[in-house]
This record gives C-alpha cells, sequence and structure tokens, in this order.
C-alpha cells in the first residue's frame, strides 16, 4: 500500500505516523513539528532571553537531540548554550560516550566542560564505587550513587561555565519510569515533587527544566534518525542491575495495552498533590556543603560520607524511601540507532 500524503504539507508522501497521535507525517514536517513542541516546553520552562544555558551532555540520544534543538531555537530564545559533561569514572564505556560528546562539541562549534567524579568527589569514579559497594565491581546500587553524584556533578559543571539553568534531556519514558519508580517504592514525597517541566532552583540551586519531557523515546529517536543525528547508544556495564530496568518493562506492559500511558503517567505526576499530613517538612542546608537537605547531611555527602567510613551502603539503607536512581540507562545500539520498530514507518 502507498504512503499517504504527509497531513501537514499535503504535498510529501508521509514518512511516519506519530506515535502519539497517529498523525502521519514526512520527515520534515515531524522535525519541525517536534522542534516547535520543545520550543512550547522550554518556554512553560521558563528559560528566557539572556540565559546561559548548561545543557547536561551524555553523548547518548536524548542529549544528543536536545543540544541540537536548542542550538536551533537559541537564536529565537535569546539564550546561549554550554555543553557540560561528567565523566562519572566508568571504565570501557564512559570514554567513548565522551569522544562522542566532543565530536558534537566540535561539529556545532558549543563550548564543551567536562567535570570528572574522581575530582570532584575526593577521589572516587563510579568504578571504585561499585567495587567498594559490592566488592565485584557491579552493584545493584551503583545507580542510586551515581544518580545522586552526577546531579551534583552537573550542578557543579554549571556553574563552573556560569550557567544561570541547567537542561537536561530526560524524555516522557524517562519521566514515566521515574513516576512509576517512585509510586513502587511508596515515595510520596518524590511523587508530589516529580511533576513540573522542572525546578525553579531551591536552596540557591540553578533553576533545571527538561525540555524533552514530553516527547517519547520512539519520537526522540525519530528525530534523531531524520536529522542523521550521530550518538553513542551502548549500554552502561552498570545499566543492567537498576531497579529502572523494572520500571522501563513494567512500562512497555502498560504501554501494549494503552499507548497513551507514558504521557498520562507524566501527567498524573503533575497533577498529583500530598495530603497536608503526608507533607515531608520543609527541607534545609546540608551542614557540609549547604545544598538543599531533609537531613543534616544531603544526599550526595551522606553517601560520600558512607563511602569514606567504609560503609558505602549505610546512606542507602537507611534512606531507601528518599533514594532514587536518577540515572537513565541508555538504549543499546550505536551511532544513528534505526527507527524502532513499533514507529509506523511508511
Ligand atoms: Fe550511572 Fe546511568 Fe551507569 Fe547507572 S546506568 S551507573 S546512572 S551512568
Amino acid at each position: 500500500m502507498p504512503a499517504p500524503q504527509c497531513a501537514s504539507c499535503h504535498k510529501a508522501r508521509a514518512a511516519l505516523r506519530r506515535p502519539c497521535s497517529g498523525q502521519a507525517l514526512c520527515g520534515t514536517c515531524f522535525c519541525a513539528a517536534f522542534e516547535a513542541e520543545v520550543l512550547h516546553t522550554v518556554v512553560a520552562g521558563r528559560l528566557l532571553p539572556g540565559a546561559v544555558v548548561a545543557v547536561g551532555a551524555s553523548g547518548g540520544k536524548d542529549s544528543t537531540v536536545l543540544a541540537h534543538v536548542l542550538r536551533e531555537l537559541a537564536p529565537r530564545l535569546g539564550i546561549s548554550l554550554q555543553l557540560v559533561a561528567v565523566d562519572e569514572g566508568i571504565g570501557g564505556y564512559r570514554d567513548a560516550a565522551l569522544a562522542a560528546v566532543r565530536r558534537q562539541a566540535a561539529r556545532w562549534e558549543l563550548p564543551l566542560t567536562v567535570v570528572a567524579y574522581e575530582d570532584l568527589f575526593g577521589g572516587w569514579t563510579m568504578d571504585a564505587v561499585a567495587r567498594s559497594t559490592a566488592g565485584s565491581g557491579r552493584s545493584r546500587s551503583c545507580c542510586t550513587f551515581c544518580g545522586v553524584l552526577r546531579r551534583r556533578a552537573l550542578e557543579e559543571g554549571a556553574r563552573l561555565v556560569g550557567a544561570t539553568h541547567v537542561v537536561t534531556g530526560h524524555n516522557a519514558d524517562d519521566m514515566a519510569e521515574t513516576v512509576l519508580m517512585n509510586f513502587l517504592r511508596g515515595d510520596a514525597g518524590r511523587l508530589a515533587r516529580g511533576g513540573g517541566l522542572g525546578s525553579p532552583g531551591e536552596g540557591g540551586a540553578l533553576p533545571r527544566c527538561r525540555p524533552l519531557q514530553l516527547a517519547s523515546q520512539k519520537e526522540v529517536v525519530l528525530y534523531a534518525h531524520f536529522r542523521r543525528l550521530d550518538y553513542f547508544s551502548e549500554e552502561c556495564v552498570y545499566a543492567p542491575e537498576a531497579f529502572r530496568g523494572h520500571a522501563r518493562h513494567l512500562l512497555k506492559l502498560l504501554e501494549a495495552a494503552r499507548p497513551s500511558a507514558v504521557l498520562d503517567l507524566v501527567h498524573s505526576a503533575e497533577r498529583l498533590a500530598l495530603a497536608p499530613a503526608a507533607r515531608p517538612p520543609p527541607p534545609g542546608a546540608c551542614s557540609r556543603c549547604g545544598a538543599l537537605a531533609s537531613r543534616a547531611l544531603c544526599q550526595a555527602c551522606a553517601l560520600l560520607d558512607g563511602l569514606d567510613r567504609g560503609r558505602p551502603r549505610l546512606a542507602i539503607g537507611k534512606g531507601r524511601r528518599g533514594r532514587d536512581e536518577g540515572g537513565t540507562p541508555r538504549e543499546p545500539g550505536r551511532v544513528r540507532t534505526p527507527v524502532p520498530e513499533a514507529v509506523p514507518t511508511f
């Protein structure tokens, strides 16, 4: 059966059906619609003219698409971009991913700063954390540590380059997985805080925005495909151990039964509100670094303290309800992942 006409320009043949709406579009109109939707999210997330925006760059598909779209939109938005990459110190993984970030920075002529866990966190790399927590080089809790430390490292890198805002490439699937994980853990505090398009920058932290938060993973991959973007997509060696993988599997099952499940979950988190009696006390300042903290030490300082004292699981075990695997394991594959099978193309 021949492909239908593009429902937007009515000239070219459609190249895909949008997973979110079923609309048949050509590649050019799909990319234009995708960019317009990101622009809308960015404006709603209050990335205002004059902002110096640190883009968390991992070399993966999401941050690659994010940097590409923001670079296209930057003149209209009146913002300037800085790529900030985090080297977690994961042998056999991060070096190749950072090479992809360096290629992107050179091609797009964007300034790039790399900050390393080893330099920021008293010599600790993720490989050293994994050895300390499991003794075997792998641990189920790696992503718990990494998520907390990466957030801190990105903040430090953003401050280093004089950024006023931080943006990350979390897509709608990532957000829906996080909502599911918080439900599965019964973490009401995080559920209530997890909505919205980012955070306004409480406690002196830089404001954060997630411009791809309403874009499905399939559409991110499609955009990278039609724009012929070069990105790195091998899976982190610690990803198979992550609890997030269970949430991802569950989400795929839900999506098969209800295609709108991803966006429904994202929007449900935006509307959740805690009953007054269930609200945690307002956070204070970490006694060590001054960051926002619900206890004497913030999450990052508590985890590092446990590592330094040779009791790395203490901080996780005691505060399990309050922890999150903030990390987002990447998709398997390599440069320019093919269009996903689940996406109808012509
Ligand atoms: Fe860190 Fe992501 Fe690897 Fe987990 S999967 S250890 S969060 S890079």
